[in-house]
């Protein structure tokens, strides 16, 4: 495990249980729900079950069946929400500048209606 993964982080209490998440979908090795806070119509939170704590964690330290499993999940939350067509959003915040709150891997998956352009235009020093 990461020398900085925290197990009080509350992605690692929804994945033991601990507090109720609105589950969408469930691998063997990776977990989906909804977003508390929905961002976009849809909004989905997929996580490996495994404690990474962010994208250079799972990518240095995931086996390859972890790692074939979070994009095999990708596919199957995009299929359950019919968004291959209209498309939608991946991302992942990693670290202080990438703006991540919590300190265990995620994958966002946004859609159901236009998301607008990337990110807002930042100042550049
Ligand atoms: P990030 O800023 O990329 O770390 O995103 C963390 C996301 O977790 C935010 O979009 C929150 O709304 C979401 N979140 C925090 N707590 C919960 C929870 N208990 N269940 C579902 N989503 C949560």
């Amino acid at each position: 495990m990461h020398k900085k993964y925290n197990k009080n982080n509350i992605f690692f209490k929804i994945i033991n249980g601990e507090i109720p998440c609105d589950k969408v979908l469930e691998t063997k090795h990776s977990l989906a729900f909804k977003d508390i806070n929905p961002r976009a119509k849809i909004h989905i939170l997929l996580i490996p079950k495994n404690p990474y704590l962010n994208l250079n964690d799972f990518i240095s330290s995931a086996d390859k069946l972890e790692k074939l499993d979070i994009f095999n999940a990708i596919s199957e939350v995009v299929s359950l929400y019919n968004l291959e067509e209209s498309g939608y959003r991946l991302l992942t915040n990693v670290g202080k500048d990438g703006h991540q709150e919590v300190q265990h891997l995620h994958f966002h998956i946004l859609g159901g209606q236009p998301l607008g352009s990337f990110i807002k235009k930042l100042e550049i020093n």
